[in-house]
């Protein structure tokens, strides 16, 4: 190359700069098509909304990963062979269910299928048992069901609620309400079975077959809610989850093979309680173990080296992971939970590395960082701050944290130039200052502190993953759009994107972070608000 022509290139590049600073130049890098590009791949069905652990999900990481490597953003992480990675894997616990089933005559029945558990059950080794059916359960003044039956060890068999006579009247009071109905009915009968000395309850559920797998559907939704993942194994056994009877409801036709009868017989029964059923006497086997299972995912996260400051970093994070497929099948995409946040880390990470391709690397150094396990409870975050700082936390500037930012709420309906900061002033005002100046310098949206109020019922500052950095007295600012109707709905998805807000918002978040990064002074923590 020529002299004329290096001078031809140096002046074509100063006028296409001329009066932009390099914190401009490089936050125009962050645009609308590429943000759509990622979303597109992470919030599509392809991921299956991204569960813990799920092999959607690591779909992700590898996706994030490659893209860090494309982007020559170094690995910081030292994997088990002494190699560096972008992965910090973690083993998560997660309490739930093993080996659970009832063998009626050599035959096995299926947990959440044939029945399905009240509560919490934990029957850890096989029992054998004498089952003995008690009709509908009921003992007041007009009838007692438990009369001279001995129930002593046995699982006592009976029908849920109560009966009607043919004026519509409940049979044992004649009259339009019984006490022997719903969960407090259930409850009643559960007593008494328990002071007779009854080891366990199979209670007969009126509903027709298609009614009664949905209501296994739903139970088992309900019941996997408090199988709540940990990033420690739990010191609590499970011996000490029976608080009451065990009690599993049955549908009718288990019921008619534990009392072997026809199903027509029960039917009939079940319609006039006054007439006799002979039943057999039958022994079942039990179990229904609860235990721990482990589930392996993991945080990634890549490195941009400051310059003259580079011992001290600047975190961005997002979590990557979601709440995958329902019951029915339907597949939670996530696309602005945290489909939002985890793309605009992808946006950043480019735009810091061009920086610095560009000569114009931050001085302090930055670290991009995907967490795993936040809808299981902060997970991921909380290894990283609590068991595995990969930067040690006193040389943790700042946590800037995004999560769902691409959509509006009810309140900006008419305005979508807004977002929610949550958390900038609390520990450090210098910190809400600069957050302050630098949206009036660029994108001058509206930041509503409405959530940043100790005040307000929603607890979002509690509620995402700079949680767990602002709890060691590490500054955060969390950026949040607000909920919306498809918020934790399967209708999350990509179509309903606002990409130019969302662009801003990730341009907001880079000069945010630009300033603390290049400032001379570390910004300080001067206050501890709640
Ligand atoms: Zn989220």
């Amino acid at each position: 190359m020529n002299k004329i022509t290096l001078f031809l290139l140096f002046l074509l590049t100063s006028l296409v700069c001329f009066g932009q600073s390099p914190r401009q130049i490089f936050q125009e890098t962050i645009n609308e098509t590429d943000l759509r590009k990622h979303l597109s791949y992470i919030a599509s069905d392809e991921l299956g909304g991204r569960d813990t652990g799920s092999e959607g999900q690591k779909k992700a990481a590898d996706y994030i990963t490659n893209h860090l490597i494309a982007l020559g953003i170094s690995p910081i992480v030292k994997n088990q062979d002494g190699k560096m990675g972008y992965e910090q894997s973690i083993e998560l616990y997660k309490n739930g269910w093993k080996d659970s089933y009832v063998v009626i005559n050599g035959k096995k029945k299926v947990f959440f299928n044939d029945y399905f558990p009240v509560g919490m059950i934990n029957i850890p080794v096989e029992k054998e048992i004498e089952t003995v059916f008690i009709g509908y359960g009921i003992q007041n003044e007009t009838t007692n069901d438990f009369h001279k039956k001995d129930l002593k060890g046995k699982a006592v068999i009976f029908i849920e609620n109560e009966a009607k006579n043919k004026n519509g009247k409940y049979i044992s009071s004649n009259a339009d309400n019984s006490d022997w109905v719903g969960s407090s009915g259930l409850k009643k009968k559960q007593k008494i079975a328990a002071d007779l000395g009854a080891d366990y309850i199979f209670v007969i559920s009126l509903a027709d077959s298609d009614q009664f797998k949905t209501l296994n559907a739903e139970r088992k939704a309900v019941l996997s809610r408090f199988n709540r993942m940990a990033i420690e194994k739990s010191k609590t056994d499970n011996s000490t989850a029976n608080t009451t009877l065990p009690t599993f409801i049955i549908s009718k036709k288990m019921a008619s093979e534990m009392l072997g009868i026809n199903q027509k017989k029960l039917d009939a029964f079940v319609e006039s309680p006054s007439r006799t059923l002979k039943t057999k006497k039958s022994t079942i086997k039990i179990k229904s173990e609860r235990g721990e299972e482990t589930v392996q995912t993991s945080n990634v996260m890549g490195f941009l080296e400051g310059t003259d400051k580079k011992d001290e970093v600047v975190i961005i994070s997002a979590h990557y992971d979601h709440v995958g497929i329902d019951e029915k099948g339907r597949i939670y995409n996530g696309a602005d939970d945290d489909g939002s946040g985890t793309c605009a880390l992808l946006e950043l990470a480019e735009a810091y590395s061009k920086a610095k391709a560009a000569g114009n690397g931050p001085r302090r150094s930055i670290l991009f960082l995907w967490v795993t396990g936040e809808e299981k409870g902060l997970l991921g975050s909380k290894y990283y701050t609590d068991i595995n700082p990969i930067i040690p936390l006193d040389k943790t500037v700042c946590d800037l944290n995004i999560d769902m930012i691409g959509r509006i709420d009810k309140k900006h309906e008419t305005n979508e130039n807004y977002v929610y900061l949550i958390g900038s002033d609390k520990l450090s005002s210098e910190l809400h200052n600069i957050s302050e100046n630098v949206n009036k310098e660029t994108i001058n949206f509206d930041l509503d502190y409405e959530f940043n109020d100790p005040k307000d019922p929603n607890r979002f500052y509690y509620r995402s993953d700079h949680y767990n950095f602002a709890k060691n007295k590490i500054p955060v600012i969390f950026y949040f759009t607000g909920v919306h109707e498809d918020y934790h709905k399967p209708g999350d998805d990509v179509e309903k994107i606002l990409f130019s807000k969302y662009s801003k918002i990730t341009q907001l978040v880079f000069a945010t972070s630009w300033e603390l990064a290049n400032r001379n002074d570390r910004i300080i923590v001067d206050s501890n608000k709640p």
